[in-house]
């Protein structure tokens, strides 16, 4: 068995590194869905440093940052890191693919890696200025990538890193919580139904808060079916007064950001070190429009006036963000064979119909995540 795996792995790592093009869905220009274009010729990317692992993806998962990213979104800042990354020699950021997660099998590794060896199963979050997953293979540093779940197809596993990247970001990093801080404390997520929300209310129930959504009607089974606990209707009546009569909270997740900021600041226990997290910060828009450093500062200035405003009433204003980390993905990885974290699907396509799933993902109201089989 040994033998035949070693065969196996030397034949895989042998025939990627023969392999010069492959099969990607690719934007030559930002713009609407039009500019999707598929191609079997896009340079396959190959080892280039000792700490990459060359993944061949199974499946591929949309977030909004795609349909964002298509149409130009956080391209000024993602080109520096692109440039910085490439020592500045490239001039043009296209061809681009999208896809920020990955779920998939190792096909190759740079000569530094220790934690993987080609055919271990993996799972990533793929950081915006890297190239995507909607392609025949992926390059990744060993840090930004983990063993699977065993007990996920790589369906289901496609569908959650970047959204568990992200929330473990915002919740722990920005929101100051932990899996042994969460007992007793009261969480707030606006806007439940969606990719970061499903998996926020498995984590902080594994952790052991109490979590309160808010999500439309037709959303309230979904939530409660993987833990929530108490649920409000922001379609039916006055959502700010229905959250107004519970016992206030220790931390909000928004992820829907627009007028909610303004008033669900008062929701939070005073004095207590209590955090509102928006996932919906103008950064990436600001720098877009006026360039890298105007648009640092004039976001900066604008945290910094919305903070401290808020600090003087006692609670604490924070963005949150998606972080590479390979690490956390191992916790996560955890708690899905535990069967605490349940993988939530919505929609699947095949590789050949990324255009319909970007639409889809347009029509907004998702329930989970949208999955692409790339093979
Ligand atoms: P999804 O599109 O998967 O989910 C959004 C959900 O919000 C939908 O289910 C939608 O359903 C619901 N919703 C919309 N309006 C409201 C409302 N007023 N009240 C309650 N629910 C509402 O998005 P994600 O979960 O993947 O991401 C959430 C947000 O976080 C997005 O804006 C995304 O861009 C942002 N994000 C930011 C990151 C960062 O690094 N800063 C990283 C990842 C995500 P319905 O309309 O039917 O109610």
């Amino acid at each position: 068995h040994t033998m035949l795996m070693g065969c196996v792995r030397r034949h895989l790592s042998f025939s990627a590194r023969l392999q010069s093009n492959m099969p990607a869905w690719v934007i030559d220009q930002y713009g609407n869905n039009g500019v999707l274009r598929f191609t079997e010729e896009v340079i396959a990317p190959s080892i280039n440093s000792a700490s990459e692992v060359l993944i061949q993806v199974h499946a591929a998962s949309l977030n909004p940052l795609d349909i964002a990213m298509r149409g130009g979104y956080g391209s000024k800042l993602f080109n520096l890191k692109r440039n910085l990354m490439s020592l500045g020699q490239n001039a043009s950021e296209f061809p681009i693919i999208l896809g920020r997660d990955v779920s998939g099998v190792v096909v190759d590794c740079g000569s530094g890696v220790t934690h993987f060896t080609p055919g271990d199963e993996v799972w990533a979050a793929i950081p915006p200025w890297k190239q995507g997953s909607l392609a025949g293979l992926v390059t990744l540093s060993e840090y930004e990538v983990s063993h699977k779940p065993s007990s996920l197809s790589h369906t289901e596993a496609a569908s959650v890193p970047y959204v568990a990247a992200t929330a473990l970001s915002a919740l722990v990093n920005a929101g100051g919580l932990n899996r042994d801080s969460c007992v007793d404390k009261r969480v707030l997520i606006i806007g439940a139904s969606g990719g970061v929300g499903t998996f926020s209310i498995q984590l902080l129930k594994a952790w052991g808060a109490h979590v309160t959504v808010t999500c439309s009607h037709n959303a309230e089974g979904l939530v409660r079916g993987v833990g929530a606990d108490d649920v409000v209707d922001y379609t039916a009546g006055d959502v700010a007064d229905e959250l107004g009569q519970l016992e206030k909270f220790d931390v909000i997740l928004d992820n829907v950001g627009g007028d909610y900021e303004h008033w669900v600041m008062a929701l939070l226990k005073p004095w207590s070190g209590a955090k509102y997290v928006t996932l919906v910060s103008p950064l990436l828009s600001s720098t877009d429009s006026m360039g890298l450093l105007e648009g640092w500062v004039h976001s900066g200035l604008a945290l910094t006036q919305v903070a401290v405003k808020n600090m003087c009433n006692g609670v604490f204003y924070r963005w949150g963000f998606y972080a590479p980390d390979g690490p956390v993905l191992d916790e996560v990885s955890r708690l899905v064979d535990a069967g605490k974290i349940l993988p939530v699907v919505e929609a699947t396509f095949p590789f050949s119909n990324v255009p319909q799933a970007f639409e889809k993902l347009e029509g907004g109201h998702a329930r989970g995540k949208t999955v692409i089989n790339v093979v």
